[in-house]
């Protein structure tokens, strides 16, 4: 059966599924998003997802598409027809349809999509190499604690990046910060063995990967520190590394073009990897 994606109340094959070209997400990027990953059929941190989007609705007072239980419910449906295994689960929320004009449309009801893609899990040669990023000043609003669809500075970011011969952007503030990366949350292994990723704040989006890893890195009593460090810190970190619902955790070798630590993937960034892998195989059991 070919591919199949929810929209609005019915599943479409995803080739010709489509929205009305007035709908506010397309017009003026009203809207939120979630990524949650599926392994092994299994959807991670679903309820902590769904909590964000929450958030971000009713932080931009859009109204929720439906009840948990039904997103749940489709999530589930469309996973099925679309046989998806390891991969993730789109979901976009908009504010709905409704003619063109800034101000919330009255009576519009929200406009739900869903899509799942299959992936194939990290290449040996990322998880042996490490990646590379670059540094750019953050050109956002203030609000990045909103998983909003208003991503272009995101993408610009991401396109440098590519450019560059790299896969990430690590995004600097006006102080010399950096905030995250452009689909990312960033993280640095300090000379002493301190894991370091920013406080989560209005500058970040605070990943789900990012949550869950703070949970085991405490749980597994490494030490930790919840603040902001600089690109100076990170290029002088003895490790640093990446997280997000489709990358887990993946280590960073370089950082516009220097060597983190000794240039390989750090010691660390494996262990805490391994953590995560195995909580999210530990899920299996007990969903
Ligand atoms: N930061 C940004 C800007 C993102 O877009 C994302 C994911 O899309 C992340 C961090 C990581 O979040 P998560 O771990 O929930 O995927």
């Amino acid at each position: 059966m070919p591919r199949q994606a929810y929209v609005n109340g019915r599943y479409q094959p995803h080739k010709e599924a489509a929205v009305h070209i007035e709908d506010r997400g397309y017009q003026f990027a009203d809207g939120v998003y979630e990524v949650v990953p599926v392994h092994d059929g299994i959807l991670v941190d679903e309820d902590l997802h769904l909590d964000r989007l929450d958030r971000s609705l009713s932080e931009l007072r859009i109204g929720a598409p439906m009840s948990r239980a039904s997103l749940k419910l489709i999530s589930r449906e469309l996973m099925r027809r679309n046989g998806l295994s390891n991969g993730f689960l789109y979901m976009q929320v908009t504010r709905g349809v409704a003619p063109r004009d800034h101000k919330f449309p009255k009576g519009a009801k929200p406009a739900l999509v869903m899509t799942t893609r299959q992936m194939k899990p990290h290449s040996e040669k990322v998880l042996a190499e490490g990646l590379k990023v670059i540094t750019l000043p953050d050109q956002r609003w203030d609000r990045c604690d909103i998983k909003s669809v208003s991503l272009l500075p995101n993408v610009l970011g991401k396109q440098a990046a590519d450019d560059a011969g790299a896969y990430e952007a690590w995004q600097v503030d006006k102080k010399g910060m950096v905030t995250e990366g452009t689909s990312t949350n960033a993280w640095i292994v300090t000379g002493d063995g301190k894991v370091v990723t920013r406080e989560a704040t209005n500058a970040i989006l605070n990943g789900i990967t990012r949550i869950s890893l703070l949970e085991l890195i405490r749980k597994e009593g490494y030490d930790l520190e919840e603040r902001a460090f600089s690109v100076e810190e990170a290029k002088g970190a003895r490790e640093a590394f990446l997280t997000s619902s489709t990358s887990f955790v993946l280590p960073i070798t370089q950082i516009d073009g220097q060597p983190v630590g000794n240039g390989h993937p750090g010691i660390l960034t494996g262990k805490l990897r391994q953590h995560y892998i195995d909580y999210v195989k530990s899920l299996r059991k007990t969903a």
